[in-house]
């Protein structure tokens, strides 16, 4: 280790570190007493300036706010952002960032499926080789369906084959970010975020750790397919312009295929006049065919369209109802 080195490990201790730990919750009134234990028990461990716990209530339909309000009631250190309604898990991890006043930020499920006992290591990374981010690598997923595994595999791979920026396979939020990302994410002025992809591309040092996902401790994954497909069309659509481009490399080999046929037809009229045969089969499928690719494009840019939309309406990501203990 280098005399410079050692110098910034001497100014940097964990003792001077305040953690922030966001947890985005929604309808989880099964395990968060448990995960607020777990989550105490490893930071209580950990020789910190401090720490505060964020807990946002993404419009839970169950008791997941009053349990939050008794946790915060008995210990100062726990924060509560309560949503006006169901915003998704993304915007709620957005809140918890903004309202953050760590050092150093870690965002986790309330679900458990991400281990508390990892922050030691994360931070420990975070100080040894200046990480800005330290992001959690799934090295193996327990309990899930294998539907579940299959479409988390292929979206990772299809993202960063279409992606702009290059995403980490088999990442998820769970990750610490220090100061200057969480500065830089909060000037980020769109509104529908994709935390993972924004994270990576405001860039820094990115360091990953691995580590097994666990199965959900209680409760129900709130991520159905119609959730998990809205995400994934975010994500794809905010990374990348190549949808746009697909679509218009379709629409140029559809015109070259028309024309090659076109002159096959009249050249067929004027040379070949008894091998024309008038068949309505290749008419109706070249017109499904085509109204398909059509429709398909149409469809892509009014995605694009759709989110320019909402983007321009400007309306806040997230409505706070209340906020107890800031
Ligand atoms: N979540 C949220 N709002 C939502 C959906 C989920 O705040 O609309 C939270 C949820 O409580 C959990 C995290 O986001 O802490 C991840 O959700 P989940 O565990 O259901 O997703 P999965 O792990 O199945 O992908
Ligand atoms: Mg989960």
């Amino acid at each position: 280790m280098s005399d410079c080195e050692i110098l910034l490990n001497l100014m940097q201790s964990p003792k001077d570190l305040f953690i922030s730990v966001i947890v985005p919750c929604y309808n989880e009134e099964q395990v968060i007493e448990h995960t607020y234990q777990r989550i105490v028990k490893t930071l209580q461990g950990f020789p910190a300036r401090g720490y505060e716990l964020i807990f946002i209530n993404d419009g839970s339909k169950d008791n997941t706010l009053s349990s939050l309000k008794r946790l915060a009631a008995l210990d100062s250190n726990v924060k509560v952002l309560a949503f006006s309604r169901n915003f998704g898990h993304q915007p709620a991890v957005s809140a918890g960032i903004e309202m953050c006043e760590g050092d150093v930020a870690i965002i986790i499920d309330a679900d458990l499926q991400d281990p508390p006992e990892l922050f030691p290591e994360m931070i420990k990374i975070h100080l040894e080789e200046n990480a800005n981010v330290v992001y959690a690598v799934r090295k193996e997923r327990k309990g899930e369906s294998l539907f579940k595994l299959f479409t988390a595999k292929l979206f990772y791979r299809l993202i960063n084959n279409l992606s702009d920026v290059k995403l980490p396979v088999d990442t998820g939020d769970f990750r610490l970010i220090d100061r200057m990302v969480i500065d830089t994410f909060k000037k980020l002025p769109e509104k529908n975020k994709y935390i993972r992809g924004l994270i990576s591309w405001i860039g820094y040092k990115q360091v990953p750790v691995y580590y097994v996902r666990e199965e959900r401790f209680a409760g129900e994954t709130k991520y159905p397919l119609s959730k998990m497909m809205k995400f994934a069309t975010t994500s794809l659509l905010y990374f990348s312009k190549k949808p746009l481009k697909l679509a218009m490399t379709m629409g140029f080999l559809s015109i070259v295929v028309g024309l090659f046929l076109a002159a096959w037809v009249i050249t067929g009229i004027i040379f070949r006049p008894n091998t024309i045969v008038s068949g309505w089969a290749s008419s109706v499928i070249a017109i499904i065919f085509f109204g398909g690719v059509q429709l398909l494009t149409i469809g892509v840019m009014g995605e694009y369209l759709g989110n320019i939309f909402d983007e321009i309406k400007n309306r806040p990501e997230y409505i706070i109802h209340e906020k107890i203990n800031f």
